[in-house]
């Protein structure tokens, strides 16, 4: 190839999706030149709490080239679930199903990857401008602005991703919910995550994600425009939790929003939080992020290689798609209900068995595959309207 030709990729933001898939890009396309721009100075992990599902992790690409268990914090059995007036589900398996990793040191290991396989990596370079070709930069201690080219960019700058506002269509109402994230200690229950639903957290939950018996991640999400610090005063004076050593650890948005019409426009095709690739559910953005990183990566290998139409990328991202938009019918779901609403709907779901259900056929990433086991469960036919609903939801 004559020098100055080659195919230029340039990724804004190098989060994990990011740094993900300019790795599968550069492995998969060793003469193609994969830049990745970052405004950290260096590789510093967003907020996250690091909690995955082992399967999601194990059927990604990068599975076989990462020592999971050396990132592995904890490993948890299931979810305490606290409805707003206290009725709580109880989901346990006998095998672990998540893990709680270190997300720096997962982070620090992608990048380690990228870098082995020859990206370009430029901390403290902020994209303030995207051109149809180029990108405007400001690089961290100039006072002047660079111009980057490209071939194809890639958005994996976060969720208020510039790259998404380049595209033309914008979502009507995005949602997204504000966090407030502490490190604790306490008497935790090692295998056992917890969610609590309530007032104090408007439009979300308060979590406790422990990393060992004594030390835990204790967040809250609420809705954006709400003050997330407040609402974290407001649930430790209304619950049980017994916390000491409490320290801020961080605060950042979740996007929660309905899937986008659109995940690419022209040559530009976004990952991650910046295309909301995240369950509106439970906030987790790891596992469907680096999924559609893959996605990108192959799907831009598919159109250096075979020449295909790069808008396949669409098509190519239909399954998570599809569980996505799930996993937003069954948030709105749940917020359309009152507290006392949604307490006894948790009720009547215990009693017609839904812990035996989830402790079977729970499924955290991939909700549409809880529906076909429903047919063992013949009390949750008096949900059948329930489910209707649902699934009408837009
Ligand atoms: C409190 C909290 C807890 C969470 N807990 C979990 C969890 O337990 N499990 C889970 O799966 N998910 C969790 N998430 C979500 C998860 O952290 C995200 O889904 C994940 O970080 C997304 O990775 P990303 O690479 O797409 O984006 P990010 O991690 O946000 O990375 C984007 C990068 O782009 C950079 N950037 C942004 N704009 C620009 C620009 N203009 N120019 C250059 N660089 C730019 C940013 O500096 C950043 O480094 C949590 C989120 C929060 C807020």
């Amino acid at each position: 190839m004559i020098k100055g030709l080659e195919t230029k990729v340039v990724i804004v933001g190098g989060g994990p999706t990011g740094l993900y898939c300019a790795y599968l890009i550069k492995r998969f396309n060793p003469r193609v030149l994969v830049t990745v721009l970052e405004s950290k100075t260096e590789n510093q992990s967003s907020c996250c709490s690091g909690h995955v599902s082992i399967k999601g992790i194990n059927e990604l690409m990068l599975a076989p080239f990462i020592d999971i268990d050396k990132l592995t914090k904890n490993r948890v059995r299931g979810a305490y679930i606290f409805g707003p007036n206290g009725t709580l589900l109880q989901v346990r398996t006998k095998q672990f199903q998540t893990l709680v990793i270190d997300r720096q040191g997962f982070d620090k290991e992608i990048e380690k990857l990228a870098k082995n396989v020859g990206v370009e990596i430029l901390y403290g370079h902020s994209v303030v401008g995207v051109d149809e070709d180029y990108v405007i930069v400001s690089v961290s201690g100039g006072d002047r602005h660079i111009n980057i080219d490209y071939n194809y960019l890639i958005g994996a700058d976060g969720p208020n991703s510039i790259v998404r506002e380049s595209f033309p269509e914008k979502q009507d109402n995005p949602d997204f919910v504000s966090t407030y994230q502490l490190i604790a200690n306490g008497d935790f229950k090692k295998d056992m995550v917890s969610m609590y639903f309530g007032e104090f957290a408007n439009g979300f939950f308060a979590w406790v994600i422990p990393e060992s018996a004594t030390t835990a991640k204790v967040g809250i999400g609420t809705r954006l425009g709400n003050n997330p610090q407040k609402a974290m005063e407001l649930f430790l004076q209304v619950s049980e939790l017994k916390l000491s050593n409490t320290s801020f650890l961080c605060s950042g948005l979740i996007p929660i929003s309905k899937p986008l019409d659109s995940y690419i426009y022209k040559n530009r095709l976004l990952v991650g939080d910046a295309g909301y690739f995240v369950k509106a559910t439970s906030g987790g953005g790891l596992i469907f992020g680096l999924k559609s990183a893959e996605i990108a990566a192959t799907t831009l290998t598919d159109r250096f290689k075979k020449f295909k139409n790069i808008n396949n990328y669409s098509k190519n991202l239909k399954r998570s798609i599809s569980e996505l938009r799930l996993h937003y019918k069954i948030r709105k779901y749940i917020y359309s209900k009152t507290p006392y609403e949604f307490d006894e709907l948790l009720k009547n779901l215990k009693d017609a068995g839904i812990e035996d259900f989830l402790n079977n056929f729970g499924n955290m990433d991939y909700p549409s595959k809880m529906a076909p086991p429903l047919v063992f469960y013949p009390k949750f036919l008096k949900f059948y309207k329930e489910i209707l609903n649902l699934i009408k939801i837009d």
